[in-house]
């Protein structure tokens, strides 16, 4: 069995449509993926629409949460939620404020960097968010365009990096008001690529702890921003927290270079984190 429990498709930053993302995961020799877009659940619709017979589906998202250290730095986190209410009123309420949130500060990052004389605007950036919820990948790709940059990794690791001038933080949860939020809504919490240096300030062991007692029930692992170090540590810390430990490739078609099934998750792990009786379930066999 192959499982990979997170990815993006056009419904935010990835490249590929749901119905594509469907298709890939077949070519990919996956049995279960998870679509897991940034504050929205719209793409589940067609995903589902278009499963192939096989592949079993799991409809999940991704939430930008903020958290505070105790040495007071400011550390973004996010977390994957699985199979949980869509319609429940504050969860929906939360992702909508976000989405919005995501437009005003899409612009104003835009409008910086085009007040500094690169060659973007912002209705070239909401034209390739093509209706998706806008992220950081579409004004790279704004800058590729504009030959700024040669291609969306070297847009983060400069021009968009969250230590650059021209980089606006979003208004986004509290992580421990979207624990509460995912789990009343019946869903399964996890927290992705938690030790992703390269992308800002991290948590520490002590908050992971404070999550797992505030519901969080996953720790993905395995995952392409994770070096050995990373993924031994946390596979001990998730074996003293009793956290269950993902796989999964973060998938973004073209935005990013990782292929899907690129890290998985084991089935044992798979049935402890979707077998809950609060929980909706997977659509397929698995
Ligand atoms: P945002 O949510 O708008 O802050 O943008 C962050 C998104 O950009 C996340 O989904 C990341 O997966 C993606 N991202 C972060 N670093 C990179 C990178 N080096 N190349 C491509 N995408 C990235
Ligand atoms: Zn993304
Ligand atoms: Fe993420
Ligand atoms: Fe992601």
């Amino acid at each position: 069995m192959r499982i990979d429990l997170h990815a993006h498709s056009t419904a935010s930053d990835g490249t590929d449509t749901p119905e594509q993302l469907m298709s890939a995961a077949v070519s990919a020799g996956l049995d279960v993926i998870a679509l897991t877009d940034h504050d929205t659940t719209a793409g589940w619709q067609s995903a589902l629409a278009q499963r192939p017979a096989h592949l079993t589906v799991v409809r999940g998202a991704e939430f930008s949460c903020v958290y505070r250290r105790a040495d007071g730095v400011r550390v973004s986190v996010h977390l994957l939620g699985y199979l949980f209410d869509p319609d429940h009123p504050r969860l929906s309420g939360e992702q909508a404020r976000l989405r919005q949130a995501r437009l005003t500060r899409g612009q104003e990052i835009t409008a910086r960097l085009s007040a500094a004389g690169y060659p973007i605007s912002w209705q070239q950036v909401v034209e390739l968010a093509d209706g998706g919820v806008v992220g950081r990948p579409h004004i790279a790709r704004a800058l590729v365009a504009g030959e700024v940059v040669p291609d969306v990794a070297a847009a983060f690791s400069g021009l968009l990096a969250s230590d650059s001038a021209y980089y606006v933080p979003k208004p986004d949860t509290d992580v421990f008001t979207a624990l509460a939020l995912i789990t009343e809504a019946g869903g399964v919490a996890a927290i992705a690529h938690p030790l992703a240096h390269r992308r800002g300030p991290v948590v520490d062991d002590e908050a992971l702890s404070a999550f797992t007692e505030a519901g969080l029930v996953g720790l993905e692992v395995d995952h392409p921003d994770h070096g050995e170090p990373e993924r031994a540590h946390l596979a001990r810390l998730a074996a003293d927290l009793e956290l269950v430990a993902l796989g999964s490739s973060d998938y973004h078609g073209g935005n990013k270079a990782t292929p899907l099934g690129a890290c998985t998750t084991p089935v044992a792990a798979y049935s402890l984190l979707v077998d809950r009786p609060t929980a909706m379930r997977p659509i397929g066999d698995r």
